[in-house]
């Protein structure tokens, strides 16, 4: 079985005081940031950010960037983490974008094929000992000789889901590696306001609550999605799902700079009160890279930590989940070789 994808390319736009413009000079100011980053000393990206010579709103955009595309909060995020991160995503044309025509659900049935997987059944507990694991169900407990754990990170931060005893590369983790917050609103239109900027407008940011909007690009569907992560998804924390949904209209109007009409149908989810995942991806703290990498080490090979929060470079990616639980399983393979 393939997965189709397509490579997605389209115009990015973004709006800013001198008006709706398509993205690629702002982007140029991040990137010289960027290169001055790949030189600093360890610190918080808000510490370098302070000490960087660039126009004001060059410097703000870089810091929305951060802030919205890593999820993160530019006072705890480690500038080692951030230069690992964009070596890691230079190394694969990181800058190109592709769309999974399935829907991501494609990526999960194609790694699925073959294995027992059980649905409706959330583990509470891991127990364990060197050589022996428990995992543990409401309907059944599971055995093992070795487990890789792959729950999001924030499950296991705040023991949704317990391991019994905890190892010290975990508790040390839990210190170093925060997990960011994101919500999204899909709306669906009648037509497609933003086609008349650009038809082949595929992302669209600017400074806004909800300051990222996907379009459905390449597919022609009046579908637009906007995205708040970070401080920006903290701060609409005690909103309403009716709140958001307008306060996303105002959003898209105002970056549009023109009344896209009113959804037909609307879509929600906030990632940080979803109980399986408890937030939307991780990023590491300043001074925590060393406990990071302890995570990616096999626990008395016995078990193994897997998923986006534990990957190289990759951290917040499905690339790197997968890529980590690749690892995982060729460090078990090795074993019983
Ligand atoms: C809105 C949004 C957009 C994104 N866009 C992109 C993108 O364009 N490209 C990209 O590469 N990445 C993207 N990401 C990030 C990407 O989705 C994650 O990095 C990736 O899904 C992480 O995979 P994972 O296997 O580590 O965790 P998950 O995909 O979260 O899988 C963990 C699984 O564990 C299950 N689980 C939780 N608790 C328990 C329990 N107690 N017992 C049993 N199972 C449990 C969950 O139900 C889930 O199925 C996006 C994330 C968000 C939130």
């Amino acid at each position: 079985m393939r997965v189709p994808v397509v490579e997605l390319g389209g115009a990015h736009w973004t709006r800013t005081s001198r008006g709706f413009h398509p993205a690629g000079d702002e982007w140029d100011g991040i990137s010289r940031i960027f290169a001055e980053m790949s030189r600093a000393p360890e610190q918080t990206f808000a510490r370098f950010i302070n000490g960087v010579h660039a126009p004001d709103d060059v410097k703000s955009a870089a810091v929305s960037f951060i802030e919205g595309f890593n999820a993160s909060n530019r006072n705890e995020v480690s500038v080692d983490w951030l230069n690992a991160e964009q070596r890691a995503s230079r190394e694969i044309d990181g800058d190109r974008s592709f769309r999974v025509l399935t829907g991501y659900g494609g990526v999960a049935l194609h790694l699925a094929r073959g294995l027992d997987i059980r649905f409706g059944s959330p583990v509470s507990e891991i127990r364990w000992q060197p050589g022996e694991v428990r995992v543990v169900t409401r309907e059944a407990t599971f055995r093992a000789a070795r487990c890789i754990v792959t729950a999001p990170f924030a499950v296991l931060q705040q023991a949704r889901l317990r391991l019994e005893p905890e190892p010290p590369a975990l508790k040390a983790a839990r210190e170093a590696i925060v997990t960011g917050d994101a919500i999204r609103m899909t709306f669906r239109f009648s037509e497609a306001a933003w086609t008349k900027a650009a038809p082949d407008i595929s992302f669209i940011h600017g400074d806004a609550d909800f300051p990222v909007w996907w379009t459905a690009y390449p597919v022609q569907r009046p579908v637009i999605t906007g995205w708040a992560a970070g401080p920006k998804a903290d701060r609409l924390q005690d909103a309403s799902e009716e709140e958001l949904k307008q306060t996303a209209l105002q959003s898209l109007r105002n970056l549009l700079g023109e009344d896209p009409g009113q959804p037909e149908q609307s879509w929600f989810h906030d990632w940080r009160r979803d109980p399986f995942s408890l937030g939307a991806y991780s990023s590491v703290r300043a001074g925590g890279m060393a406990a990071h990498a302890r995570l990616r080490e096999p626990v008395e090979n016995t078990l193994w930590f897997a998923g986006e929060a534990v990957a190289t470079g990759h951290m917040g990616t499905v690339h790197g989940a997968i890529a980590s639980g690749i690892q995982a399983a060729r460090g078990i393979a090795g074993q019983i070789r």
